[in-house]
Formats: structure tokens, C-alpha cells, sequence
């Protein structure tokens, strides 16, 4: 009877010993297979969506670390919504670990806000630069042999963007220097207008005077007034005036009427349609085509700031560029344009703006 216990206890630990030693071995190919297959690594994922593995994971968060720390050259301070998370993973010895495309994709999620200083003119931005030195610098010398009469309303404003439009001191010098000069140009041309315009102004006043003495004259010597309004004329700068047309006044200069928005900017004549109509003096032909309300229209430079407008015509004879006097028949009275009936509109215009044709002419 101990003999069989014997025999029946050596015979299971016989078998114990084997079955370990099949569990060891197999424990050993299996941990054999996975070695060979497969390797350690970290699954980095934000908001879920995995962008890559990297083998170290200290290393790869310094290196995102410094990036999001980052404030070298013009940037304020970095983003993100979400940082990357880690997860231990045995992977595929194929798969590359791999820093560069985690940090590709931290960089892509990523916004960067750069801190920029624009060089600015009443307030609108003209030019961005790095520094507020710079900003400083330019300023200085867009000021030195400026005409302290020309105010360029210069200012600095710190700006804040999403992408660096700063350029260089010399590219900002060059785009404020070309402003600049737009700026002096404009000035001198008010300032020479605004000249002009006195200038026109007093030869308007003696004008006026000269009108006024020759008006004295006329009513003493009790002459034909209505009926030879083809011969009446008078005189602005010094040109001598005829009236371009013979015919009734229907419509006078400044007068506002239902049919009109604004006061009226010319003379209204009376003419039947095809009669010739002549400058007032000679000068040259700066338009002559269809514009608007005003129908065929014909306008005559005639120096020092002297223009005359002939609108509503029914034919025009002459060209762009063409001399024309006193004895050019220029274009026919019609009825185009904003118009009720044959007649033409003439204006006279000085320094760009209408004047009352009746103090020069008639
Ligand atoms: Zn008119």
C-alpha cells in the first residue's frame, strides 16, 4: 500500500515537472514572438486623435515644452486647446517612433500671437516693424527736412496678430517715404490751389467792378439792352467774353426747381435745336462726347483756371485736343441729356467751380 502511494506521488510530480517545464518553454517563445514583433513605445494623442509615437516621453515633452514657451523674435505667447496625452504601448516593431511628426502636428494645432509695433497716420496702420525702436527711428528721420507745416499724424501702436507682417526698417523706410512724399505733394497742390483760387477770386472781384463801370456806361448812353445780345459780352482774367448763342434766358444760374435736386450750376438759352453755338473764348477742347444729364456735351479749357461747359447739344463738331475761338462753331443746340426742350446750358467754371455766367457775360 506505501509502495503504490509512493510510486503514484513520484509519478505526479514527474508529470508537474513536465508540465511546468512545457509552460516555461512556452511562456519563453511566446515572450520570444512578442520581443521580435513588437516593441515599447508612447501613443500620443490630443482630443482623442492620435499624432504619432515617440520612444521617450520626457524628451518629447521638454521639446513641446520649450516650443509653447517659446518667446524669441516677435512671438507674444503660443496656444493650444487641448496638450498631447501619453499611453504605454507595445507597438509594431515596423511602426517609426517618431518626434518630428508629433511636433509637426502640435505646431499645426497651435497659434502663435506676435507682438509687432506699426508705424501709423491718423490712426491707420502704414507699416509694421520688429521693434518699438525701430518704430521710434523711423518716425525721427520721416520728420527730419519735413515742412512743419505738412502734419503726417505719425503714431506707434502695439499690434497683436496671428502673423507676423513685420518688414524691415529699411522695406518700412522706403513704404513711409513714398507716403511721405504723397503727403508734401498734396499739400503744395492745396496750398497752389488755394493760391489760385484767391488769384481767380481778385480778377473775379475787378471783373465785377469793370462789368460794373461798363453797366454805368451802357445806361447812360440808353442803348439797344435786349436786342443785340449776339453783340454782348464782357471779360473774366482779362479774356474778352462773347455769349455763345443768341437766344432768351429761361433758366439762371443758382436757381433750384422741382425738376432740379440742387441749385442750378449754369445759364439756360433758348435756341431752336441746330443752331451753331460758339465758346465764349477761345481755348481748348478738353471733352466732347455724351456724359450724363447733361447730354452732348462740349467743355473748353481756356487757361488760368477759366473752363466754359456747352451741355445738351444735338451735334458736336469738334475733337478732344482741338484749338477753338470765338468764330468756332463747336456744336449744334439740341435737347440731350436731362433736358425739356432745345436750349443750352453753359457753364462757366473757375478753378473747377460754376460761377454765375451773368457776371461776365451779358
Ligand atoms: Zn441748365
Amino acid at each position: 500500500m506505501n509502495f503504490i502511494l509512493v510510486n503514484w506521488v513520484r509519478y505526479c510530480t514527474k508529470e508537474a515537472v513536465k508540465t511546468l517545464k512545457l509552460v516555461t518553454i512556452g511562456s519563453a517563445i511566446v515572450i520570444a514572438v512578442v520581443c521580435i514583433k513588437y516593441k515599447p513605445a508612447y501613443k500620443v494623442t490630443i482630443s482623442g486623435e492620435t499624432i504619432g509615437f515617440v520612444d521617450n516621453i520626457d524628451i518629447i515633452k521638454a521639446k513641446i515644452d520649450k516650443y509653447m514657451n517659446d518667446t524669441s523674435g516677435n512671438i507674444a505667447f503660443r496656444e493650444i486647446a487641448n496638450m498631447p496625452e501619453y499611453e504605454f504601448k507595445l507597438i509594431n516593431r515596423d511602426k517609426k517612433t517618431e518626434e518630428k511628426e508629433v511636433m509637426l502636428a502640435v505646431q499645426n494645432l497651435t497659434t502663435t500671437t506676435y507682438k509687432t509695433y506699426a508705424v501709423t497716420s491718423d490712426g491707420e496702420q502704414k507699416a509694421v516693424v520688429a521693434t518699438q525702436q525701430e518704430a521710434e527711428s523711423i518716425i525721427n528721420e520721416l520728420k527730419t527736412n519735413l515742412n512743419p507745416e505738412v502734419d503726417l499724424k505719425l503714431g506707434i501702436v502695439e499690434v497683436y496678430e496671428t502673423e507676423n507682417s513685420s518688414v524691415s526698417k529699411d522695406n518700412a523706410m522706403l513704404i513711409l517715404n513714398e507716403f511721405k512724399t504723397a503727403k508734401v505733394t498734396e499739400y503744395e497742390t492745396k496750398k497752389a490751389e488755394a493760391e489760385a483760387a484767391a488769384k481767380a477770386a481778385e480778377e473775379a472781384k475787378r471783373a465785377e467792378e469793370a462789368k460794373k463801370r461798363k453797366k454805368t456806361i451802357v445806361s447812360e448812353a440808353q442803348s439797344i439792352a435786349t436786342t443785340t445780345r449776339a453783340e454782348a459780352s464782357g471779360n473774366i482774367n482779362g479774356m474778352a467774353l462773347s455769349i455763345p448763342v443768341s437766344g432768351s434766358i429761361t433758366s439762371r444760374f443758382g436757381v433750384r426747381s422741382s425738376s432740379r435736386s440742387s441749385a442750378h450750376t449754369g445759364l439756360d438759352i433758348s435756341a431752336p435745336s441746330g443752331t451753331g453755338i460758339r465758346p465764349i473764348t477761345s481755348g481748348t477742347v478738353t471733352y466732347a462726347g455724351y456724359k450724363g444729364s447733361y447730354g452732348n456735351l462740349v467743355i473748353i479749357n481756356h487757361g488760368g483756371g477759366v473752363e466754359s461747359y456747352y451741355a445738351h447739344c444735338s451735334a458736336i463738331y469738334v475733337s478732344v485736343g482741338d484749338q477753338v475761338g470765338p468764330g468756332t462753331t463747336i456744336s449744334a443746340v439740341g435737347s440731350t441729356g436731362n433736358s425739356t426742350g432745345p436750349h443750352l446750358h453753359l457753364e462757366i467754371r473757375l478753378g473747377g467751380s460754376p460761377v454765375n455766367p451773368q457776371n461776365y457775360l451779358y
